[in-house]
């Protein structure tokens, strides 16, 4: 852990000139409380994700130096640090909530890449906030390492989302349904901005606000929707539009959010917030991976109309910059839309199919009729379908064990055959499309309970073996084929707590 003497001014250095001001620190001050993280007790690197370190310029082989540990922990910071959490609110589960915020996430600044791009860095888990209500600023480990490995196996899949770049752990214990420890995850994103960010400020009846917060979003991350006769309504459009897109996205891996709270969307359309998400195994389009979601509202084949529930709750919010229901909701209007070609064409590439042809939908959704109906692994019956012959040949079994109707997979493979021969792709080149859209290793949730298991015991040889695996989903991987099968017997009854 501690570093050689004569590397410890260079490595001070690095740590100094990582963090530039926030940009979102020029908003007004009514945004956010400036305060610093609450010290953890020994803190110690759990794991760092190479890829993002390698975009950024602390070089990934000091992340287990003391002083970076300490640095990402929050205990010591440059002394021109100036910390802060932001304040927003949000609809949970559908009522409004009123004021939440970083309860727990405090924002250390802005770094810049290595191709000078901003990227805010927070600090989960970094002690409480005068947004804390109730909390006590902390998050576990488990869900820590849940966090850090989705986001960078969302980002692997080219699904848009904030990444993780380090989990560091302390054996400070916080109490959930038991005595756990603690970690703090170093996420980054170009903004963490949520829909309740611009919902606090219209339900508090602060129009000024409102705008400064739209003027900040559209100036930094929106600039083309200035050219825009009504900014306000192109940028809603714009979100709209991504926003939809991201739930096609999530939809054609099987990802399920869990907590589509309007304070889990991101504005930039990023996967936000991992609690207990989940990756559809068997397929059950009614899957709720949240078990304190009874009413099923953020269940998988929920997932597109809820996007579209918040997109409205975001509209309201900037109904007063907008100037009219007409526009707002013509802005809104664009969803259906958007989700429709996003999901088209994802099924379409995922089916192999290059060229466009009237019968796609019907044979797409007669395939997630079969998969409905024999509870299929979703991820496996999508990847042995890539690997099949346009002829029938001795590889249709792999699919076809899948499935309990072998007979209703037959009729289907001979139609879904009969409409290959459409294409002017030959028989290689549509399996190698196929097998680089649909992944092979997705992040089960039975591989994360068995690298929170093992870190329990300080073993955190899994979580860095899982981020290697997932960081190349799409590749076959031999030697990891274990990682790619069914899950076994003990993870079906598998329940991911939502405290976190
Ligand atoms: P979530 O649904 O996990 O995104 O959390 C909803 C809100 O509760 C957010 O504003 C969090 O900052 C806050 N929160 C969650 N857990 C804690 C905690 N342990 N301490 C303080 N605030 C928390
Ligand atoms: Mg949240």
């Amino acid at each position: 852990m501690s570093a050689p003497s004569d590397s410890l001014s260079n490595q001070i250095s690095h740590i100094d000139r990582f963090l530039t001001t926030s940009r979102f620190a020029n908003l007004p001050p009514t945004f956010f409380t400036h305060l610093r993280p609450t010290p953890l007790t020994n803190p110690y690197l759990v794991a760092v994700s190479q890829s993002q370190a390698q975009a950024l310029t602390i070089p990934p082989s000091q992340y287990d130096q003391r002083d970076v540990v300490e640095f990402f922990t929050g205990n010591r910071l440059p002394n021109e640090t100036a910390p802060l959490a932001s304040v927003y609110s949000g609809h949970q589960f559908g009522v409004w909530a009123g004021q939440l915020g970083d309860g727990r996430a405090i924002l250390l600044g802005d770094t810049l890449t290595k191709d000078q791009q901003h990227l805010e860095v927070q600090l989960k888990g970094a002690g409480p906030t005068p947004y804390s209500r109730s909390g006590d600023g902390r998050a576990v480990l488990r869900s820590s390492i849940r966090e850090f490995l989705c986001s960078e196996a969302m980002h692997a899949l080219g699904i848009p989302s904030s990444r993780a770049l380090c989990i560091t752990g302390s054996d400070q214990y916080v109490f959930r349904e038991e005595p756990e420890t603690t970690a703090v995850v170093t996420r980054l994103a170009p903004s963490f901005i949520r829909f309740g960010s611009f919902e606090h400020w219209y339900y508090n009846r602060r129009h000024d606000e409102l705008r400064v917060l739209a003027d900040f979003v559209i100036d930094h991350y929106y600039p083309e929707c200035r050219e825009h006769p009504n900014p306000y309504r192109s940028f809603l459009t714009t979100v709209t539009h991504k926003t939809a897109e991201l739930m096609a996205l999530w939809q054609s891996v099987g990802f399920m959010h869990g907590v589509m709270n309007t304070d889990n969307m991101s504005i930039l359309g990023l996967t936000l917030d991992y609690g207990p998400f989940g990756f559809m195994e068997a397929f059950d389009e009614g899957h709720i991976c949240n078990h304190t979601d009874q009413q099923g509202r953020y269940s998988y084949k929920m997932q597109p109309s809820i996007g579209n529930w918040n997109m409205h709750a975001l509209g309201q919010a900037l109904l007063p910059l907008i100037g009219s229901v007409e526009d707002t909701q013509a802005a809104l209007s664009v969803y259906a839309g958007s989700f429709t070609d996003k999901w088209s064409t994802l099924m379409r590439a995922k089916l192999g199919f290059t060229t466009r042809q009237e019968t796609d939908k019907q044979l797409s959704d007669d395939f997630f009729t079969l998969l409905q109906e024999n509870h299929a692994d979703f991820t496996l019956s999508f990847r042995k379908l890539s690997a099949l012959d346009n002829a029938i040949s001795a590889k249709d079994a792999d699919l076809l064990d899948l499935f309990i109707d072998r007979e209703g997979l037959k009729a289907w493979l001979e139609r879904y055959r009969t409409r290959l021969q459409l294409e002017s792709s030959d028989e290689v080149q549509r399996q190698t499309s196929m097998l680089a859209t649909n992944p092979k290793y997705i992040l089960r949730n039975y591989l994360a309970q068995n690298a929170i298991e093992k870190a329990k015991n300080k073993d955190f040889s899994e979580i860095t073996k899982l981020l290697s695996l997932l960081e190349r989903p799409f590749d076959e991987q031999p030697e990891n084929e274990v990682y790619a099968a069914l899950p076994p017997d003990w993870a079906k009854g598998l329940e991911v707590s939502c405290s976190s």
